[in-house]
């Protein structure tokens, strides 16, 4: 199928990691501001089918080890096309371009990061021809319904910037269409199994309110996509009954979810970060972490390259939840879902959210109260959990008032003479007491202390 490609394609090849020493070059990633890949839908004449362009220099003529800023733009025609599908199909140019041997496609959308391996450079990959046969020829033979396609790969700095705020304009424009849809409204979710393939028991459950992980699937997108291909990695989810509305819980969501992991898992919730979460992948678009010094969530995307206030960064943190597993307190989530009215509305929503990296909080600001926004701390105003503490305290935070009601396990020691073992103490009931630690008042009402062993310890003065 694809005797004029100089290396091998295939499945096996998807999940290939290709580190810096073993790169030939790399395409957007983290230290490259404009990157986008796009997909619009045309009329027919629009569109010159297979055609293939190259604007900017090709992969030849770029010096070893370069980051380039890139653009991949797809427009495709067809009969049963319509603009929903635009998000589907442009979410397949990271599973088809993962099948070419010493390729690494990572993310979506503005977010993208490619590498092409030194190995693969020398056994002649080296033109975004090459690129553009292997899509061309899958988009066809995958999605029937495309009729016609051409393709333009763009490292021009001047034109990827000019397009990349086209991109831009039609990711806000897709996702701003379901904003004001309710789940309560629909009779119908939508699921999504395509990362399947680095994440074996993930699954996207879509809603108008909870956008899929990775941000580039709509619940209308999916609608669209599982009505043109049904056997598609996107399917519908009869909802069901509804088990918790506050937690989102629903039979429907459960059962598909059951079907589609395998059975590894059963059971979801769709709007809080504990539990039984929403199973995160690998190419979600942010983070929500629990602070429990704070008892408050934060929040950080992918493209911040700093550590966060708990002193770790994106990269670590997504380590410890992906892998389509369920997370308590680490949740995988597209920016998106940050705007809806469910946004971890079992934990607090918006209340909860004590540390935000300053580039999403300007991107979702209108999406959080006023009352609220200036109490949010971002990397501008703490870089510790000590700092945050205080600034909370400072700006009267909400998730302050939580403080108090936090139930702990505490050591007790008390201040008296020399250390002695005293007789174990079964049982110590408590009316009420209180003591400060940690920068907390801790109180303890009708407490009953067990302790094997209480030790008595003189605190001597320096
Ligand atoms: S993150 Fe979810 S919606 Fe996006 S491609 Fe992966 S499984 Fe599909």
């Amino acid at each position: 199928m694809f005797e004029d490609v100089p290396v091998d394609v295939g499945v096996m090849y998807e999940g290939e990691r290709i580190r810096r020493k073993n790169m030939y070059i790399e395409l957007g990633g983290p230290n490259i501001e404009t990157k986008f890949e796009l997909v619009k839908v045309r009329s027919p004449d629009d569109v010159e089918d297979e055609k293939i362009t190259v604007v900017g220099p090709d992969i030849k003529d770029v010096k070893e080890g370069s980051s380039l800023p890139f653009g991949i733009y797809v427009e495709v025609a067809g009969k049963q096309i319509e603009e929903e599908l635009e998000g589907v199909i442009e979410r397949r140019i990271h599973e088809y371009w993962n099948y070419i041997e010493g390729f690494m496609h990572l993310n979506q959308r503005y977010d993208i990061w490619i590498r092409l391996s030194k190995k693969s450079f020398q056994k002649g990959l080296n033109s975004f021809n090459f690129v553009g046969k292997v899509l061309l020829k899958l988009f066809k033979n995958e999605m029937t319904f495309i009729e016609k396609i051409q393709i333009a790969f763009i490292t021009d700095p001047k034109k990827v910037r000019e397009q990349w705020k086209e991109a831009m304009e039609t990711y806000e424009a897709r996702d701003a269409k379901a904003r004001g849809m309710k789940d309560e409204d629909v009779d119908k979710f939508y699921g999504c199994s395509l990362c399947q393939s680095f994440a074996p028991t993930h699954v996207c459950v879509i809603t108008p309110q909870r956008f899929s992980n990775c941000g580039a699937i709509s619940w209308f997108d999916a609608r669209a996509s599982s009505r043109i291909d049904p056997k598609g990695p996107l399917f519908e989810i009869e909802k069901g009954e509804l088990i918790d509305p506050m937690k989102g819980e629903y039979t429907g969501a459960n059962a598909a979810v059951k079907k589609k992991s395998l059975g590894a898992i059963s059971q979801v919730y769709l709007y809080t970060a504990f539990d039984y979460p929403h199973t995160s992948c690998g190419c979600f678009e942010s983070i929500a972490f629990y602070i429990p010094e704070v008892d408050g969530f934060g929040a950080v995307h992918r493209g911040f390259n700093e550590n966060t206030v708990n002193g770790l960064p994106f990269s670590t943190m997504a380590d410890s939840t992906a892998g389509g597993r369920q997370v308590d307190g680490f949740h995988g989530i597209s920016i998106e879902y940050m705007r809806s009215p469910k946004f971890l509305q079992a934990d607090g929503g918006w209340n909860r959210i004590v540390w935000i990296n300053s580039e999403i909080k300007e991107r979702v600001k209108e999406f959080i109260s006023k009352e609220l926004f200036d109490k949010i701390a971002t990397e501008k105003d703490v870089k510790t959990v000590d700092e945050l503490k205080e600034f909370l305290k400072t700006h009267e935070h909400p998730v302050v008032k939580r403080w108090k009601e936090v139930p702990v396990e505490v050591e007790v020691e008390t201040e008296a003479a020399e250390e002695q073992e005293a007789p174990a103490v079964a049982v110590a009931p408590l009316s009420a007491t209180s003591f400060t630690a940690g920068g907390f008042r801790i109180i303890l009402k009708d407490a009953k202390i067990h302790a094997k062993k209480v030790i008595i310890r003189t605190i001597k003065k320096r």
